[in-house]
């Protein structure tokens, strides 16, 4: 973790292009909440294969106009082709977008193709080739490895070629052991990495949530917080208060480590990342006086 600690902690948030109208007034409220933690940036995903690409870019214009915060784009790759990537950025670089988050994704069931990006290096590679320097390019990072990993070695040395091809920080899936993360820092540090690694913080909301994400990202969920979850039951109040503690330790260890960022999965909802920030003392004076 050691050339970690030479960046200023930045702090994002994330949110999913809502589908319905109900689902985009909430979204509406829970930016405008957020937008007072004077996050650094928010990010908006990217459906498997392309699915959600026009409401990624509405979204990202909708939270750029309104809150006046850097809005960034997910953009995955693995189905397309260079034409699509490439009037995609171009749509990106017009309406003044500067900052993308550049991944593989995963074939939606069904798909019959690769296309012509197979790994998310390429993707950044495609970027750099295309766009020059225009972005900053953030790719994903997995602290207890990605799922088809063949090796944790080769995962982190895959990782390595993202930022080979011109990444320039990375954002974690979310982790509950610290440890998971400060090893993979200092694995990716042995192998001359020296970009921030910012850590995704995943806020519990309900167990069944949880347990469904992490079996599909590969997170792992330690015994003792799902002995509680149990505990909990039907008890969301009590879960959520759970999962607020949980998170706010964790990143109150990640601070005082020296952790470069920090980036909520805000599942559209505010409450929780609201009362995280807060108790970790994100706000505007604090940001503006720290590093
Ligand atoms: P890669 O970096 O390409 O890695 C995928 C796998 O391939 C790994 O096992 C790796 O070890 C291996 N690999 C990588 N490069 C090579 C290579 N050159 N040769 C051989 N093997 C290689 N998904 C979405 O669909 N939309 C989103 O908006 C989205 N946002 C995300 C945001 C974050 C911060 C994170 C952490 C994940 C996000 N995902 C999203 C999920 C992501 O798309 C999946 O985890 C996907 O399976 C891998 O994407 P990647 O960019 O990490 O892939």
């Amino acid at each position: 973790m050691q050339s970690q600690k030479q960046y200023k902690p930045k702090f994002s948030f994330e949110f999913y292009p809502p589908r319905t109208p109900e689902a985009v007034a909430t979204l509406q409220s829970t930016q405008a909440a957020l937008a007072k933690m004077n996050p650094d940036f928010f990010s908006v995903t990217y459906g498997a294969g392309g699915s959600t690409r026009d409401m990624t870019f509405e979204t990202v214009m909708d939270i750029k106009a309104k809150t006046g915060i850097e809005a960034a784009p997910h953009i995955s790759c693995i189905g397309s082709q260079d034409n699509e990537i490439k009037s995609l950025l171009e749509k990106y670089i017009e309406h003044g977008i500067s900052r993308i988050v550049a991944l593989r994704g995963d074939l939606p069931s069904g798909s019959i193709g690769y296309g012509r990006f197979h790994y998310a290096n390429e993707l950044v590679a495609f970027i750099r080739e295309q766009t020059g320097d225009h972005f900053h390019i953030e790719v994903a990072a997995y602290p207890e490895f990605h799922p088809q990993a063949s090796s944790a070695q080769s995962d982190i040395e895959n990782f390595k070629k993202k930022i080979d091809a011109g990444a320039d920080s990375a954002i974690t899936q979310y982790f509950y052991n610290p440890f998971a993360y400060y090893r993979f820092v200092d694995s990716c540090e042995k192998l001359g990495v020296d970009i921030p690694i910012v850590a995704g913080i995943m806020p519990i909301i309900t167990c069944t949530q949880l347990l469904r994400f992490s079996a599909a990202c590969g997170a792992e969920v330690p015994r003792w917080i799902l002995k509680r979850l149990q505990e909990f039951g039907d008890d969301r109040v009590s879960i959520r208060q759970f999962g607020i503690d949980v998170a706010t330790e964790l990143c109150e260890q990640l601070l005082a480590n020296g952790v470069p960022g920090l980036h909520f999965y805000s599942m559209n909802q505010s409450v929780a990342s609201i009362a995280i920030c807060k108790n970790i003392g994100i706000d505007k004076k604090i940001k503006e006086s720290a590093g």
